[in-house]
């Protein structure tokens, strides 16, 4: 019963890939060297962020007309409310339609002063993340994933208020939710509790953050409410001066991440690549995830 690969059979393990648009040239040939990388573990999506403000709104749309055009692979793209009208945001959406996506994380994105400062809607743009999937449903049959909170949305005055937001964006239309990251599995699981108990049933995906640099991460989750506990930040503690450890120990905790919350029945997981493959693929390898071409030959 300690062998936990052994329980890997049963219901498929479905896994899906979260990349962000490349700023550089460089950038954009790493990020394709990764995606054809994991490619072949067949994802279930692979989804591409949507910049602070809109920013990407160009890189993001490139990045994901190129999926669609010149790989087999379904595409999500990440939209927020920030920054634009109401027609400019349906613009965005009809431009996905036509260039062939069919999916959509629909975000109502981060206040212009960043994560900590008061958000306030664009005048004549959407007003929330809800109103945002309702827009999208009404321009097409798209199928719309939302974030979810396990440590609830830092904006959030109660686990409740919180729920109240997440049930507004399965009323809007929402079929899906990817968490975001934590590093205790028992939050994931109270919060999946919270939300059964609430009659919300769409699947909630673990967003699985594989550390690539824990002090960017620590500090990323500092501003999105995600805890980073002791024994985590133990585990790092003095490897920043020597990265194949780092490496080591970051493919450690996400195994153990992963495979703690397959025990707990959990089947679906979204990674975090931060546009790297290596530390993926091989978390997907002990996830029981093997390329196209070895499943073939299998
Ligand atoms: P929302 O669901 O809109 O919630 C925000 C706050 O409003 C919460 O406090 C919530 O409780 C409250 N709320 C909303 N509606 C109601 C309601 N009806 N009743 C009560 N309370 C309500 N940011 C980007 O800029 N680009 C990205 O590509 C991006 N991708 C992300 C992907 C994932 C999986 C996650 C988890 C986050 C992502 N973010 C992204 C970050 C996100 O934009 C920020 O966390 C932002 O501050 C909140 O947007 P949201 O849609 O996640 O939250």
């Amino acid at each position: 019963d300690t062998l936990r690969p052994s329980r890997l059979p049963g219901a498929p393990i479905r896994v899906s890939f979260e990349f962000f648009p490349p700023k550089s040239a460089d950038a954009e040939a790493s990020l394709w060297r990764s995606i054809e990388r994991l490619a072949p573990l067949d994802p279930d999506f692979v989804s591409v962020t949507y910049g602070a403000g809109g920013s990407t709104r160009e890189r993001t749309h490139n990045t994901v007309a190129r999926l669609v055009r010149d790989t087999r692979l379904k595409p999500a793209a990440h939209l927020t409310c920030v920054g634009a009208t109401r027609g400019e945001i349906d613009d965005v959406v009809r431009g996905y339609w036509d260039a062939g996506v069919r999916h959509i994380v629909a975000l109502r994105g981060d206040p212009a002063g960043g994560p900590g400062t008061a958000y306030e809607a664009h005048a004549g743009g959407y007003d929330s993340s809800a109103d945002l999937v309702r827009g999208i449903k009404a321009l097409g049959d798209f199928d719309v994933t939302v974030s979810a909170y396990p440590e609830k949305h830092p904006e959030s005055a109660t686990y409740d208020a919180d729920l109240d937001g997440l049930q507004a964006k399965v009323d809007a239309g929402a079929t899906r939710a990817i968490t975001q990251f934590f590093f205790d599995n028992s939050l994931y699981e109270r919060y999946v509790d919270r939300v059964r108990a609430r009659n919300i049933h769409i699947p909630i995906i673990p967003g699985i953050a594989v550390i690539q640099n824990f002090k960017q991460t620590a500090n990323f989750a500092r501003k999105t409410g995600a805890s980073v506990p002791d024994w985590l930040a133990d585990r790092f503690a003095g490897l920043e001066n020597d990265p194949a450890t780092h490496q080591l120990v970051a493919a450690g905790v996400a195994a153990e991440q992963v495979l703690d919350l397959v025990d707990a029945g959990v089947r679906d997981f979204h990674f975090y690549t931060m546009n790297r493959a290596e530390l993926v693929y091989a978390i997907c390898r002990l996830l029981g995830i093997k390329p196209d071409a070895e499943r073939a030959a299998a």
